[in-house]
Order: C-alpha cells, then sequence, then structure tokens
C-alpha cells in the first residue's frame, strides 16, 4: 500500500466507493465521474504505478484483471453488447491516478479512439 494513493485507500476500504467486485488480486468500483452509462476500475491490489512499472512477477494479476472484466462486463448486461477496456499511461497517455488500472466502459456506442 502507498500512503498517499486515492486507490490504496479504496482497497483498504478508507475511502468509500460503489464496489462490484474484490478478490485476493483486485478490486473493482464504479468511476465517481463516469463517462459512460458503465464505467468500472478494476484496479489490482498490490501498488502498481503503472504499465510503466510492471514487470514479469504481475502477470498473474494483469491476465486475471481481464478475466475479471468479463466477469462484470457479464454482470452489468454489457458483455454482448460491447464494452472497451482502457489503460491510460503517463502523462500523454492521460493517467490521472497513479496506481494501474483498466477502465471498463459500456452500454452506449463508443467513439473512435484519438
Ligand atoms: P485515469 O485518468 O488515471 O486513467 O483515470 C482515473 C479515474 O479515476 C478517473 O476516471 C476518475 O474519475 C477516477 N477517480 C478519481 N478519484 C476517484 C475516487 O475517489 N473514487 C472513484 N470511484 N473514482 C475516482
Ligand atoms: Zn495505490
Amino acid at each position: 500500500m502507498s500512503n498517499d494513493c486515492i486507490f490504496c485507500k479504496i482497497i483498504a476500504g478508507e475511502i468509500p466507493s460503489k464496489q462490484v467486485y474484490k478478490d485476493d488480486l483486485v478490486t473493482a468500483f464504479h468511476d465517481i465521474h463516469p463517462v459512460a452509462p458503465v464505467h468500472v476500475l478494476i484496479v489490482p491490489n498490490e501498488h502498481i504505478p503503472s504499465v510503466a512499472a510492471v514487470e514479469e512477477t504481475h502477470e498473474a494479476i494483469l491476465g486475471h484483471m481481464f478475466t475479471v472484466a468479463r466477469r462484470i462486463a457479464e454482470q452489468l448486461g454489457v458483455a454482448e453488447s460491447g464494452f472497451r477496456l482502457v489503460v491510460n499511461t503517463g502523462a500523454d497517455g492521460g493517467q490521472d491516478v497513479f496506481h494501474l488500472h483498466m477502465h471498463l466502459l459500456g452500454g452506449r456506442r463508443l467513439g473512435r479512439l484519438g
């Protein structure tokens, strides 16, 4: 856990969130400022700052994030209609919170990337 990290505090339950899933490796909760009808953040419980800090030892966690994304997409009813997974990385990537996270977006037709 990183002391100044908002997502570590959410994972620890020190800051409230609308949680949708939690297990030993990952936690998922609704984004506080949703940009789509479904907007969930899937985060590793371990404080990994960004994809730029990913190591081979993280591969089980990173793979698990996709399985959890599929489960949440089913749970929230967007698995068939489709959804987008986004991992912003660094300044140019638009990353604001430096605890790695996957956005799960769905529930409307999303525009093209770029
Ligand atoms: P980034 O731009 O780093 O990829 O995305 C960070 C996301 O975290 C943003 O979509 C923002 O709305 C969300 N966020 C920031 N602070 C909080 C918070 O305290 N609670 C929740 N649920 N989401 C947050
Ligand atoms: Zn953190």
